[in-house]
């Protein structure tokens, strides 16, 4: 599932992208009675993605799944790039012009800075009377509807000695559709999820290449995570006759949020689970940046000044020894949170992302902050959102940790999608967290739609 999604992603859609750079608008034109290529690219890729959206065990109804079995604004939000929400199934229809005019306007200077050998026209401006300058007009203007930025003139473009490349040409059009996926969404929560997915590294799990099995992920749960990071409704749940009941009495969502807000529904430890599976990522990290570092599990390790603060022993999850300086460690702790509890809505999830980790991020602070100083370490608070949007703390402190430097290309996990240190660090965090998510959720599944006992699931 993780493979045919990267396959998908980044090998077949970027063939399209490469004609559309050279071709352009033409790829929009009716073919007959056909609709145009672009058109019938992108519905062939609705339909692949509805087949990846589809339980990869259910061989037949996989294969026969088109994008008529999910709602519209599914494929809207996938379109986007991740970093605002989306999965990055190529969208022609929003990249034709970008790409057309970045290709353009790149080979314009090649062909100034040549134009004696190659016998261009004198005149390269926007005057000029070549038919490819007629397309690069229509491509503008159209650009320019488009986009919710502004688009240089083309005479400014056209001067321009280092031409803009197609992806900052483009931002303004997917900004414009971003606003367009949340603003079609059909109630507050799944506009919170929208924001959630759009939030700090939440889409870094999609860019993992499974080149080690830290970055492996199973097929079950990579389908759950983008069912639920794109609103598909999960099928198990959905297609009940009546919905399922959770042991709080409550009925299941059929788009698998209530196993993060249910405190009755946390069996076997589920909640401590998905924690673990962050703070384990967190440390495998830690260990590779800096060293000695440690989970604390039950060890008392503030002693008194726990007791002088807070009045009790206080747990942290990790410890980094002499981060600082010798004696002075960095103390973590771990949190996996939801942006659908009541407390974050009102706080503005479904309008800013990342709200719901900085409560947590507060709180954390509030109870570990004061008993740290007294033991002159430094406390980061580990938060994570269910759909992988990291706190600013978990972000500080693993960019601090790794630097902005890019990655050996000799490292033997090595791999194109994470180019720099900081990516692939935060791709381990966050698949670890949003696969940890799924596997809960399909633990919930597991027990209230199938009746299995999850203890003995477990147990193998
Ligand atoms: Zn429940």
């Amino acid at each position: 599932m993780q493979s045919a999604y990267i396959i998908v992603r980044y090998c077949l859609a970027l063939r399209f992208v490469h004609l559309l750079r050279g071709c352009g608008q033409v790829l929009r034109v009716r073919d007959d009675d056909r609709d145009s290529p672009v058109a019938r690219h992108d519905s062939v890729f609705r339909d692949t993605l509805a087949a990846l959206l589809t339980r990869a065990d259910l061989y037949e109804r996989r294969a026969a799944a088109t994008a008529q079995g999910f709602h519209g604004r599914v494929f809207r939000q996938a379109a986007l790039p991740p970093k605002l929400g989306g999965v990055a199934l190529a969208c022609a229809d929003a990249v034709c012009e970008s790409a057309f005019l970045a290709c353009t306007l790149a080979c314009l200077v090649y062909l100034r800075a040549h134009g004696r050998l190659l016998r261009a026209p004198v005149d390269l401006s926007e005057r000029c009377a070549l038919p490819m300058f007629d397309a690069l007009r229509l491509a503008h203007a159209r650009l320019r509807t488009d986009s919710v930025a502004s688009v240089q003139d083309l005479s400014h473009l056209l001067s321009g000695s280092t031409p803009p490349p197609q992806r900052v040409l483009s931002e303004g059009v997917w900004d414009k559709r971003q606003a367009l996926v949340r603003a079609e969404q059909p109630d507050r929560r799944e506009r919170t999820r929208v924001c959630s997915a759009a939030g700090q590294h939440a889409g870094a799990w999609l860019g993992a290449v499974p080149v080690s099995d830290r970055l492996r992920a199973l097929p079950r749960l990579y389908q759950l995570a983008l069912c639920m990071r794109l609103g598909v409704e999960i099928s198990d749940l959905a297609e009940l006759p009546r919905p399922a009941l959770c042991v709080c009495g409550a009925a299941h969502d059929a788009f698998g949020w209530h196993p993060s807000v249910c405190r009755k529904g946390n069996r076997e430890n589920a909640w401590t689970v998905r924690h673990d599976t962050v703070q384990w990522a967190l440390i495998w990290v830690l260990r590779r940046l800096r060293g000695n570092v440690s989970a604390v599990g039950k060890r008392d390790m503030f002693g008194s000044a726990a007791m002088a603060t807070v009045g009790r022993a206080l747990h942290a999850d990790i410890v980094a020894y002499h981060w600082r300086a010798p004696g002075r460690h960095l103390w973590v702790d771990v949190a996996v949170t939801t942006p659908d509890t009541a407390e974050a809505l009102r706080a503005g999830s479904a309008e800013v992302s990342g709200t719901a980790a900085r409560l947590r991020e507060r709180k954390k602070h509030s109870k570990y902050g004061a008993t740290v100083d007294r033991v002159g370490g430094c406390f980061r608070a580990g938060v994570m959102e269910r759909f992988g949007a990291v706190g600013d703390a978990m972000q500080a402190m693993v960019r601090g940790a790794c630097g902005d430097l890019d990655r050996d290309r000799g490292e033997e996990d090595w791999a194109f999608s994470a180019p720099s240190q900081v990516t692939y660090y935060m791709q381990h965090i966050v698949l670890a967290g949003v696969m940890a998510d799924a596997a809960m959720v399909d633990a919930a599944i597991e027990a209230d739609v199938y009746r299995r006992d999850l203890g003995a699931v477990r147990a193998g």
